[in-house]
């Protein structure tokens, strides 16, 4: 196995059990190592501190492990099952009423780089690195085993995920069966999930809970769900009682997947109706009639660099929600960009509320759901922030 070697004193942050190191930290190696391969670290004083996948970029090594231990198909099952385990424990697994969960949340569940999301009989895997999808058949047997009758399909979906300059060809696809069969189900409500060319997985996990906290101040409420995508956030609306769902995307695709999933639960309810129309334009357009506002963008951010747009962003798009909201209304608003902070989310939306000149109480400070763990060691894991505010 290639060994590469720290330079002095680059080992504090994996002494502190952090999984990434950074090209920059490398001394040297000992051998040739090809992208997605699994390297030895050692320090500047040649003991062992961690095994990882390498791979050419700023991180180099997406650590596995911490101890010495052969990285096979055993070690790939005891990951999985300890994140079953934590599914069940949480109760997302194994639930009659919910078959869609994260199973597997990169660093937060130890496996730098691997996404697996379930939907019922499916599983959806991506790689964000190389050596997740080098390693790629041998997890897809792992996990195979590890469900052990769970599921019948894992379904490979990397093509967009994959570092460009890892020259690795990635393939979607189906690794087990190939069903096509798409339907999942969450807290009892039902959608169709687009494995094949919807964004991420196909639906957006991480909202569950927030979205069951939406069902809840749902009731005789005129609903706005901005950035609806598949409408999740739309359905649970309806389930909680509101007068009318609005939901709106600039994606004529995703309003006909919201369309077919409010079908799907609401067959011929005549409450909802969906949009094709960009955010901002919408926004301007639609009056007064809402008191149940819901923005989930896009990430406005996706590097350190775009921060300070991003966070205009936030703030016009917010100020914009604080303007036309009915007096009592609820909002709910989110970001889902990892390098925007709370603290930088919070004085966006601070800054908003001040320009309209509101009373804005703050009701409940939102983030990603357990099935998302944040590894404790790896804080930049927490990347989804919500609040929802009451604006007299
Ligand atoms: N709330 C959704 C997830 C939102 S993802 C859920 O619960 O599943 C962000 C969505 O914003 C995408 O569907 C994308 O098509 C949409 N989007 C991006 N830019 C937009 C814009 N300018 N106006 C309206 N929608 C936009």
């Amino acid at each position: 196995m290639v060994k590469l070697y720290l330079k002095s004193g680059k080992e504090e942050s994996l002494k502190r059990f952090h999984p990434w190191i950074f090209s920059g930290a490398i001394a040297h190696f000992d051998g040739e190592p090809e992208e997605g391969e699994v390297v030895e670290v050692y320090t500047s004083k040649k003991e062992f501190i961690a095994e990882g996948h390498f791979q050419i970029g700023s991180i180099a090594v997406r650590v596995l492990s911490f101890k010495q231990v052969p990285i096979n198909l055993d070690f790939w099952k005891k990951r999985l099952a300890v994140a079953l385990d934590l599914r069940r424990s949480i109760g997302v697994a194994d639930n009659p009423e919910n078959d869609t969960y994260r199973l597997v949340h990169g660093e937060g569940d130890s496996l730098p780089g691997l996404i697996i999301d379930v939907y019922a009989h499916t599983a959806v895997m991506q790689a964000h690195s190389a050596g997740m999808h080098v390693d790629r058949m041998e997890i897809a047997k792992a996990l195979e085993e590890v469900m052990d009758g769970r599921i019948q399909n894992i379904y490979y979906k990397s093509e967009t995920t994959l570092p460009f300059k890892a020259d690795l060809a990635p393939e979607n696809g189906f690794l087990l069966g190939g069903s096509t069969d798409n339907i999942a189900c969450e807290n009892g409500l039902k959608f169709h999930v687009d494995w094949l060319k919807g964004q991420k997985t196909g639906f957006f996990v991480d909202q569950r809970e927030n979205r069951a906290l939406l069902e809840r101040y749902s009731k005789n409420r005129n609903v706005l769900n901005m950035f609806c995508y598949t409408g999740g956030f739309s359905f649970y609306a309806m389930r909680g009682g509101a007068n009318l769902v609005h939901s709106v995307d600039s994606s004529a695709k995703a309003i006909d997947l919201t369309n077919k999933n409010v079908e799907l639960n609401f067959p011929g309810d005549p409450r909802h109706e969906a949009f094709a129309e960009d955010a901002f334009k919408y926004l301007d357009r639609m009056g007064d009639q809402y008191d149940l506002i819901i923005l989930d963008p896009p990430a406005f951010a996706k590097h350190k660099d775009a921060l300070r747009n991003a966070l205009m962003g936030y703030r016009k798009l917010n100020a914009k929600a604080f303007e036309k909201i009915k007096p009592g209304g609820i909002l709910f608003t989110f970001s889902c960009s990892q390098v925007v902070t709370k603290d930088n989310f919070r004085t966006a939306v601070f800054t908003a509320a001040a320009l309209s000149g509101r009373n804005v109480r703050i009701l409940h400070q939102l983030t990603q759901p357990a099935d998302h763990p944040v590894n404790i060691y790896h804080p930049e894991g927490e990347y989804l922030k919500g609040l929802v505010l009451y604006v007299e």
